[in-house]
């Protein structure tokens, strides 16, 4: 069965039990990223993600703390002796980002056949997510991605990812203001991954995450992104409570969401 695994649950300030927020999608066949914080390749290690099943990363949006990851992931991959593509989605502006951090470090002199020692090259294939409802970013035998553009500072994209086999659905809002995008791409889903970063513009706070649980009709609320550090967490959830019936968790590091 496939399932998703938590790998950092912090917003942009981390603590000492909170990495930033990305999460991976683990099927038999294939393995997704969504988001790239601190030590991607470690932490697959972690949780037991074969990292030969891991063929895509798909950015939501370009903050530092959501793609920071980047570089010391291909890097790895590189190292790893990757030889099979690896894709990279993401809004354009985002992919462009991307692209300038890695030419700025100089990757072409490693990735593509540069290095004496280790001339392989890593075949990473950029493709931009289009800013519209529904739009179909991976289709396997496995899994449907689909996306859908959200609220915030710059072009930011909200993930549903459903299992063929089970039917089951997980939507991650990434970093947005309450929107009818979001309510419309996560309605009926079994699983809400939402921010509750707090009262700030482009952001949610937890009682607003639980109203969209609510509106949504989703299964189950998982609260993600808030400022852990020196924060009531008890009080988060119960903010999120008063405002929808069904179960509301704070995400942990690590955790694992069956799908
Ligand atoms: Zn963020
Ligand atoms: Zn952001």
């Amino acid at each position: 069965m496939a399932r998703l695994i938590i790998l950092g649950s912090a917003a942009a300030l981390p603590d000492a039990c909170r990495d930033n927020t990305y999460m991976v999608l683990e099927g038999r066949e294939s393995s997704i990223l969504i988001d790239c914080g601190g030590s991607p390749l470690h932490k697959l290690q972690v949780v037991g993600v074969d990292l030969d099943t891991l063929d895509s990363l798909i950015i939501t949006h370009h903050h530092p703390d959501h793609i920071y990851g980047v570089p010391v992931l291909l890097l790895g991959l590189w190292l790893y002796g990757r030889q099979e593509p690896f894709h990279i989605f993401g809004p354009r502006r985002s992919v462009a980002a991307i692209t300038s951090i890695m030419d700025l470090l100089e990757w072409r002199d490693w990735a593509f056949g540069g290095a004496q020692d280790r001339p392989c090259t890593l075949p990473v294939a950029f493709q931009e997510v289009e800013m519209r409802e529904g739009h179909r970013v991976i289709e396997s035998p496995e899994f449907e991605i689909t996306t859908a553009p959200v609220e915030h500072s710059i072009p930011t994209i909200a993930v549903k990812v459903m299992s063929r086999e089970t039917g089951k659905a997980i939507v991650y809002s990434s970093d947005t203001e309450p929107c009818e995008a979001l309510a419309r791409l996560a309605q009926g889903v079994d699983i809400l991954i939402h921010e509750g970063t707090g009262d700030y513009a482009g952001h949610s706070t937890p009682a607003q995450a639980g109203a969209m649980a609510k509106r949504c009709g989703a299964g189950k609320l998982v609260l993600i992104h808030f400022s852990a550090l020196g924060c009531d967490l008890e009080g988060l959830r119960r903010a999120a409570e008063a405002e929808f019936n069904g179960p509301v968790e704070l995400a942990e590091d690590f955790a694992v969401y069956p799908l």
